[in-house]
């Protein structure tokens, strides 16, 4: 298990300086980002690595999204303390630590199945209790649902209608949508049975959704 230091805890005030410069808010944000050891997610060699803002390999041809993605979406978010909400793309659980901060209720689905064992790994080591799967998330988690807020951490081609069909009335879905070159930040909100709001944000770049409702 690795050790946090208050030279790490330094170098998260630090993180979190420069994502708030960047326009993060949301104080309880702010807050989970400066109490998860980002470090834990890093292989032994690339620890230095861990407080930079930017995305960094975690094997398999996947990333630990770039700390200010995961604030952005965070915040988008708006996540409250009795939500349950579903993470579509758990990666190496550094998103997931941060949702576990803000409500216990996580569900989070993992496509791959090497980075799938290893994050549950990881959340053992830590003590977290997400409810965690392995399987395509492209088409949610219909057996679990409804959910108060779902987070997609791929980019998507489309918005899964099933994604918004497992939503809670006054849910919110944040999934980043575009070509694999650049997406689209959006925010889904289901305001009726049959009634969404659609608000857009900034570009990022993500590694591709696959499965069903993904890139092919
Ligand atoms: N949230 C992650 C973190 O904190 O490290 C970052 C995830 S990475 C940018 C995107 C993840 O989505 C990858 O681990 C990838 O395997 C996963 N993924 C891609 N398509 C998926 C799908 N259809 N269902 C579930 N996970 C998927």
């Amino acid at each position: 298990m690795l050790t946090d230091s208050y030279r790490h805890k330094g170098m998260r005030k630090s993180l979190v300086r420069i994502v708030q410069e960047k326009g993060i808010k949301d104080k309880r944000v702010l807050e989970a980002m400066e109490q998860v050891p980002r470090h834990f997610f890093f292989e032994k060699a690339f620890l230095e690595q861990a407080y930079q803002d930017k995305a960094f390999p975690i094997g398999e041809g996947q990333t630990i999204s770039q700390p200010y993605t995961v604030a952005y979406q965070t915040e988008l978010l708006e996540v409250q303390p009795t939500d349950k909400i579903l993470e579509i793309g758990t990666g190496s659980g550094y998103q997931c630590s941060i949702l576990l901060k803000l409500t216990p209720k996580v569900y989070t689905i993992e496509y791959n199945e090497v980075l799938y064992h290893k994050a549950n790994r990881q959340f053992q080591l830590m003590g977290l209790t997400p409810h965690t799967f392995l399987g395509d998330g492209s088409e949610g988690l219909p057996q679990h649902a409804p959910f108060n807020k779902i987070i997609v951490t791929a980019g998507a081609p489309i918005i899964p209608k099933t994604l918004l069909r497992q939503l809670t009335i006054g849910g919110k879905l944040v999934i980043p949508v575009g070509d694999t070159a650049t997406q689209k930040m959006l925010r889904i909100t289901r305001l009726g049975e049959d009634e969404f709001a659609k608000e857009e944000f900034d570009n990022f770049k993500f590694v591709p959704l696959l499965g069903k409702q993904g890139w092919k």
